[in-house]
């Protein structure tokens, strides 16, 4: 057979189209988990998909315990009014307890780190959470952080020193200088953890050492916004 031959077949079968298989509609309890879990931060379609064939995979009892873990979550826990920190009660125990210096506030990006310098048992003051830090590239400005209310708190009176305790990231750090310069105005010392901190990392990640240094060896936070 010649090759030419072939032609008016094979034409004939790059024009075959078989009938496309109707789409497989995913059920709606799996579609509505999905969409749930797309919903979350950092989850994109493929990571909601992967959560939630392993949860099909898994035990009732263990999707129910994560079912109950994040009911409590939203139903027991609460911001305290006062400082930011994730609370049971509002105030939390730190703004209600009168041992602690209230004319000190420490102010830190997430409470993570409130658990974190707590650990090192040496810092007797009050803190403020601002719930994230400026990152003006993701639309996060300061209208978004707990600010105003720390300078609230500040212009109550009675406040000695703000200690700016953000990360010793680039977004930390220029969160400490946007605070830094309407604290100073309303002429409160303002001092920053010490710079042996390792740039680039979190609060949350360091030890309990380097967390002590730190706030043994805080210093005066002097810098200005250049406009
Ligand atoms: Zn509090």
């Amino acid at each position: 057979m010649l090759i030419g031959d072939l032609k008016p077949h094979s034409s004939s079968l790059l024009r075959y189209n078989p009938p496309m298989p109707a789409p497989q509609k995913m059920p709606s309890a799996f579609a509505r988990l999905i969409e749930q879990l797309q919903t979350l931060p950092g989850v994109g379609s493929r990571s909601a998909h992967r959560i939630a064939f392993h949860l099909l995979k898994s035990p009732p009892e263990d999707v129910n315990r994560l079912a109950a873990a994040l009911h409590d979550f939203k139903n027991d826990l609460k911001v305290c009014t006062e400082c930011g920190n994730v609370t049971e009660a509002d105030p939390c125990s730190i703004c209600a307890d009168d041992k602690r210096d209230p004319a000190s506030i420490l102010v830190v990006e997430q409470p993570t780190d409130i658990a974190a310098l707590e650990q090192t048992g040496i810092y007797r003051g009050r803190y403020h959470v601002l719930l994230g830090r400026v990152a003006l590239l993701d639309g996060i400005g300061p209208g978004e952080l707990n600010v105003d209310r720390l300078i609230e708190r500040v212009k109550r009176g009675n406040v000695r020193e703000v200690i700016l305790g953000t990360n010793p990231t680039l977004e930390g750090d220029g969160t400490a200088l946007l605070l830094q310069e309407q604290l100073h105005e309303l002429g409160v010392r303002v001092t920053r953890l010490a710079r042996g901190l390792p740039t680039g990392t979190s609060l949350d990640g360091l030890s309990k050492a380097v967390l002590s240094d730190a706030l043994q060896g805080r210093g005066e936070f002097g810098g200005r916004l250049e406009r």
